[in-house]
Formats: structure tokens, sequence, C-alpha cells
């Protein structure tokens, strides 16, 4: 489906832990993406410091009948972030979706890695697994430094996959290496977090033979 322009509603605030809060909007009728895909979110005639729009990675799926983001608040956010928090039931914001390609091949061993809030694409992948005929097991490395994963009864209640937690770094590169270890290039490599977690964990994956081929990428730029 090509990106266009839409005007959705804001339906519901979590606060789901610490920093972290998602956001339920309604989902304009007929709209459709692959899940993994993000859109542009940008605030209606608000004029603030700084770009009055971010991506966001859709951490819904497509049968949910909403459209759910999810994001770190610090205690000193950005105005954009401020004033998401603020929004009223029922305000607008503008999104432009959908894009990307970090999506789910599912002909082949996925191998998940999620740095803390990069775990929005892959909720939407992985909760849309349930759908899927497949009798292949999944592996999700979770790595939050916080110890605190959002969405992980929500991922463990899917029956297609294993999840591993850890928070903190060494005990992440461990688990990764284990599990390269086992599957190498056997495997697709999901890997979404910031820009710094992206790029030390596919330096990883390279070291220990992983080919470009087989690592997927969803950058959170902005992080
Ligand atoms: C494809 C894609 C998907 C994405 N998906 C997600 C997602 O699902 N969830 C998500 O949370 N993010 C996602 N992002 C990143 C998102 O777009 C934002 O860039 C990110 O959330 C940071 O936004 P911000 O408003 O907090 O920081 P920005 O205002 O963009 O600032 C960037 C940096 O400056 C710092 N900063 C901001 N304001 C201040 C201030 N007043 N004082 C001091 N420092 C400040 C911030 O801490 C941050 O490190 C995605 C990005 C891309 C490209």
């Amino acid at each position: 489906m090509k990106a266009q322009e839409y005007t959705i509603k804001l339906l519901k605030i979590e606060h789901l832990d610490k920093e972290y809060y998602s956001f339920d909007f309604s989902k304009p009728e007929g709209f459709e993406f692959v899940e993994g895909q993000f859109g542009v979110f940008t605030h209606v005639n608000k004029v603030m410091e700084g770009k009055p729009f971010r991506a966001f990675s859709i951490a819904s799926t497509n049968e949910e009948p909403f459209l759910k983001i999810a994001t770190k608040i610090t205690s000193s956010p950005s105005e954009f972030k401020q004033r998401l928090l603020n929004l009223a039931l029922g305000e607008e914001v503008i999104l432009r979706a959908p894009m990307g390609d970090f999506k789910y091949d599912e002909t082949q061993k996925a191998v998940f890695i999620a740095g803390g809030i990069g775990i929005t694409p892959i909720r939407s992948i992985i909760l849309s697994m349930k759908r899927l005929n497949e009798n292949r097991l999944d592996t999700l490395i979770y790595s939050e430094l916080e110890s605190t994963y959002p969405f992980s009864s929500e991922l463990e209640s899917t029956k297609k996959l294993e999840v591993f937690y850890s928070a903190d770094i060494e005990p992440t590169q461990k688990l990764i290496t284990d599990t390269i270890n086992i599957y190498q290039n056997k495997a697709l490599y999901y890997l979404s977090g910031s820009p710094g977690f992206v790029k030390g964990i596919t330096e990883l994956l390279k070291v220990h033979g992983i080919l470009e081929t087989k690592i997927i990428y969803d950058v959170f730029v902005g992080y």
C-alpha cells in the first residue's frame, strides 16, 4: 500500500511502565500495512520548538481495531512528546503511512533482537504471526537496560516464540552469540532500536560470520 495522509484521533494513552507510554489512535477505514512498517505523526495546528513530526513504528497488527504506537518520554521531553502526552481524547493528528521495509519473511527462521523501545515493530510482527500457518519457533532477544519490558506478557502468550530477556550489554551479547552458534546463517536477524544499538549488534553479528543479507534493520534515527 502506498503511503497516504490521514487524519486520526487519539483513543487512549497508557503509561506502560517507567518512561514507556503507548498511544492508541483511530484506524482510518481501509488502512492496511505490513506489520513492521512505520508512519510519520504530525501535530495539527501547533507551533512548537523543533519539528512538529516524528516517525513511529506501528506497534499494533492489522487485526487490531486501532493504530498503536509506543515511545519513551523522559522527565524533560521534547516539545513534540510533551504535546503527545497532553493530547485530549478525540484530538486529531496527521499520519502519513505506511512506510518502511522492516517486514517479516515467513519462509525463514527469525531471530528478533530488540533494544528497548525497538520492540514496537516486533510486537506488531509477532502478534500478527498468530494468524500465520507456521510451525517453526522464532526467537526474541529483548534487551532493556532498566529491566522493564513493555508488551512482554502479550509476546510470551504467542506459542511460536521463545523469549530471552537481558538487562545489560554483556548478557545481551552472550544471548546473541549463543543464538548465532545454533542458527548461524540459517536464520534472519531482525534488529530494531537506537542507531547505537543497531550498529553495535550488527558488528557483533558480522564478527561471528553472519552475512549482511541475513540482517534486517529498523533504525530508530532520532535516539
Ligand atoms: C523508522 C523509524 C521508526 C521509529 N519508531 C519509533 C518508535 O516506535 N518509538 C519511538 O519512541 N521512537 C521511534 N523512532 C524515533 C522517533 O522518531 C524519535 O526520533 C525519538 O522518539 C526521539 O524523539 P524525541 O522527541 O524524544 O527527541 P528529539 O526531539 O527528536 O531529539 C533528539 C535527541 O535530543 C534529545 N532532546 C530532545 N529534546 C531535548 C531537550 N529539551 N533537552 C535536551 N535534550 C533533548 C533527545 O533526548 C534525543 O536524544 C523511530 C524512528 C524511525 C526513523
